[in-house]
């Protein structure tokens, strides 16, 4: 599930059920179903993870684990196709199912892409961006199926596993624990500012406020159109020690909160990196950063690994608490937001 960033609060009557309440109940019969070919021992079986995390972890057989995910780009729902081309909405299908792995630690293998798309869409454009995206996170894309309709949707399903290095398990949401360090891998808000940025410029409106140098505001309008998975940071982040993580896909504020509901902690933020341009509203409910939040009992050991590693510096942004629930800011209870879809 990510957040569509199309600035509103999200799709579907105000109350209709939540696409949490939803998935939840879909899953509980997809469980009951389950029982047919596992009539015996807990569901899902020790050593799995199946809905509720951002990848479920399978032992079939003679495997070790591996990761399974899927996600879905759609059409003026997810990506407005006025302000990004068709092969971002490609490369942004790929990488938003691959953050996912990313968000457990390990490392995607193959994937299919499956497409839906109205006659006037170039194909070989949208592979283009899936393809460039496949390369970027080193997943070869084996197959998918192809329809026609009346929007653009793309949905990536992708294998994966956890890579080399002393065995440890994947990096679940479930994992913090009171006491823990929290911290991003990057600053905040791109994705949001971005986006904003895209629909100022198609109004033809002045940005407004700041002024930017072009650098900065070509950073925020990639970050919008060619997120990054951080496939290393998460990797790194297992491998030093880290208790749980999560990608930032809903927003800060909603994912921190899944991972919080998921540990039965609570989280204390003391800081939000905000992105040079963006505004720290976008920075805790935009959405679709795809940085990784996690959280570890030995921050330093991670401080160190992310620097032996070459990668950028991770940024403290506060603690795990032992009350359930709890969720501030500096101290202030953290007013709810983000994208939530309803049906
Ligand atoms: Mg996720």
């Amino acid at each position: 599930v990510h957040r569509p960033n199309s600035g509103d609060e999200g799709t579907g009557p105000r109350d209709g059920i939540d696409e949490f309440d939803a998935i939840e109940a879909m899953g509980t019969r997809f469980v009951a179903a389950a029982r047919a070919r596992l009539p015996e021992g807990p569901l899902p079986p020790v050593g799995e993870v199946w809905i509720g995390d951002d990848a479920a972890v399978v032992a079939s057989g003679t495997h070790a684990q591996v990761l399974l995910a899927t996600d879905l780009v759609v059409q003026d729902v997810h990506v407005d196709l006025r302000l990004c081309s068709v092969e971002d909405v490609g490369y942004k299908a790929m990488m938003v199912t691959v953050s996912d792995l990313a968000a457990m630690g390990a490392r995607p293998d193959r994937a299919l892409a499956s497409i839906v798309a109205p006659p006037d869409i170039d194909l070989q454009q949208l592979a283009s961006g899936l393809a460039e995206a496949s390369e970027a996170c080193d997943c070869v894309i084996v197959g998918g199926d192809l329809s026609g309709g009346p929007v653009v949707v793309v949905s990536v399903a992708v294998y994966g596993a956890l890579g080399v290095g002393p065995a440890t398990g994947p990096l679940l949401r479930s994992g913090a624990e009171p006491g823990d360090r929290l911290f991003v891998t990057g600053p905040l808000g791109g994705s949001a500012a971005g986006f904003r940025l895209l629909r100022q410029r198609l109004h033809d409106r002045p940005p407004g406020g700041q002024e930017l140098p072009p650098s900065a505001l070509d950073r925020l309008v990639l970050a919008h159109r060619r997120p990054r998975a951080r496939l290393d940071e998460g990797e790194v982040a297992r491998l030093a020690g880290a208790s749980a993580a999560i990608d930032i896909s809903d927003g800060l504020a909603s994912d921190i909160g899944h991972l919080a509901r998921s540990s039965g902690v609570g989280i204390s933020l003391d800081a939000v990196p905000v992105i040079e341009g963006a505004t720290e509203e976008e920075a805790l409910h935009g959405g679709e950063d795809y940085e990784l939040v996690v959280a570890t009992p030995d921050p330093r050991r991670i401080s160190d690994a992310y620097r032996s590693a070459g990668l950028r510096p991770p940024v403290p942004i506060g603690w795990v608490t032992g009350t359930p629930g709890e969720m501030v800011l500096r101290g202030e209870p953290l007013p709810p937001g983000g994208w939530i879809h309803r049906f």
